[in-house]
């Protein structure tokens, strides 16, 4: 049996790497010798190597992406999913939540809003539904957004694992970013993270991100760090998993408990809370020395754990946030982890708090602009 190497193992420290014949991690980085076992010498990076990770990423970042942030108003459309997936808090055999729908209405208020308050884009997330129905409404509201913004606001969808066709008649109705997180690279943890009940395989979720690069999206993925019985090699895997498929964006985050669902409580040397964060935080700035020019978000999670995780993001390489524009009353049932913030705040509150917070990363907003992918810009082109 393999063993398997818990998140919080031990870290590795610069003389014992010295003796091993090992690089160190400056010279990993400047000569970017990416392979699997430095990755991992990265990942377990502590103190001043660990810092130095992060100001070489954000570095790398000014001089790629320049120091603008990019805002996707973020609308959570519903929390009904037809995928059981067993980390997720909004997943369909959790009984205690009251399911909702937002109406087309609310919709596109909430993209209105986004377009007056010059955000750029919008992301519609939700959970997973196939049927006619919900695509035909998602093609609509496509249009609609698209006429109410003049063509302006940018559409990202996260609408889960659908069919070719129904990726096509999205993209075709205006969408033209896609974000589905591989969550795990790793086939065999991915499945430990899933139910084995036929309709959560592997294959399915990466024939669907084929399938969106295949039709054109900027195509966006990700996973969660420090997931249950994750190693400090599955995430070095994720990162050349990101390289070698040639994303163009991608949303990692902390792993974080939700009290109803099957890893309602940390398994037994699970990393802390702490520890997912600052993890997170090292692959958002690995990742940036290793995909200079792709589109980084912050992600809600890292303000979980940390209320300003997601400057601290920004800060070691990510260029994208995500304010929540989703209506306050429907926030409290869209609980995909525990402590999940703002759920008590209006999209106007949101949009004032994140522009004096951002000021202090000497980040400058990118208001109006789509600030798309300079990575999928330049495959573009040729
Ligand atoms: N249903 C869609 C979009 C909503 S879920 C989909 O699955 O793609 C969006 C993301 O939330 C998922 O990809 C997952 O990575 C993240 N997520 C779910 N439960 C989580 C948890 N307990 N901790 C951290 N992230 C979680
Ligand atoms: Fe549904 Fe997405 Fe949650 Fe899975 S992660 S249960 S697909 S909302």
């Amino acid at each position: 049996m393999t063993k398997i190497v818990l998140l919080n193992a031990t870290p590795q420290n610069s003389p014992n790497a010295y003796l091993w014949g090992m690089v160190t991690v400056a010279e990993i980085i400047g000569q970017k010798l990416f392979t699997r076992e430095n990755l991992i010498t990265l990942l377990q990076a502590a103190d001043e190597e660990g810092i130095l990770i992060l100001k070489k990423a954000g570095k790398l970042k000014l001089k790629r992406v320049g120091n603008k942030v990019y805002f996707r108003g973020l609308i959570e459309l519903s929390n009904v999913c037809e995928k059981d997936c067993l980390y997720c808090g909004i997943r369909n055999s959790n009984k205690k939540i009251t399911r909702y729908n937002l109406s087309d209405e609310e919709v596109l208020e909430a993209a209105s809003f986004a377009y007056r308050e010059r955000f750029g884009s919008i992301v519609v997330q939700s959970g997973e539904v196939t049927n006619e129905r919900f695509v035909s409404r998602i093609e609509q509201l496509i249009v609609q957004i698209k006429e109410l913004s003049n063509n302006q606001l940018g559409i990202t969808l996260s609408l889960g694992e659908q069919t070719e066709d129904t990726y096509r008649r999205w993209f075709e109705a205006g969408a033209h970013r896609y974000l589905l997180r591989i969550e795990s690279s790793n086939p065999e943890l991915y499945s430990r993270l899933h139910p084995s009940d036929g309709h959560h395989p592997f294959e399915q979720r990466l024939e669907a991100l084929k399938t969106l690069k295949k039709i054109g999206y900027q195509t966006g993925t990700g996973v969660m760090i420090g997931s249950p019985g994750q190693t400090f090699a599955d995430l070095a895997n994720d990162l050349l998993f990101f390289k070698t498929f040639d994303i163009d964006m991608v949303g990692m985050g902390p792993f974080i408990e939700h009290e109803d669902t099957p890893f309602g409580n940390p398994l037994r040397d699970a990393p802390t809370l702490a520890e997912r964060f600052n993890l997170s935080l090292k692959m958002v700035a690995i990742l940036r020395l290793m995909m200079p020019d792709i589109n980084i978000a912050a992600t809600t999670a890292l303000q979980a754990i940390d209320p300003l995780g997601r400057e601290k993001a920004v800060k070691a390489g990510a260029n994208i946030i995500m304010p929540n524009i989703t209506p306050g009353n429907y926030r409290n049932n869209y609980l995909l982890y525990n402590n999940k913030p703002c759920t008590d705040e209006e999209p106007e509150q949101c949009a004032g708090c994140l522009d004096a917070r951002l000021a202090l990363t000497d980040s400058e907003i990118g208001y109006g602009e789509w600030g798309d992918s300079k990575h999928f810009g330049k495959k573009v082109k040729g």
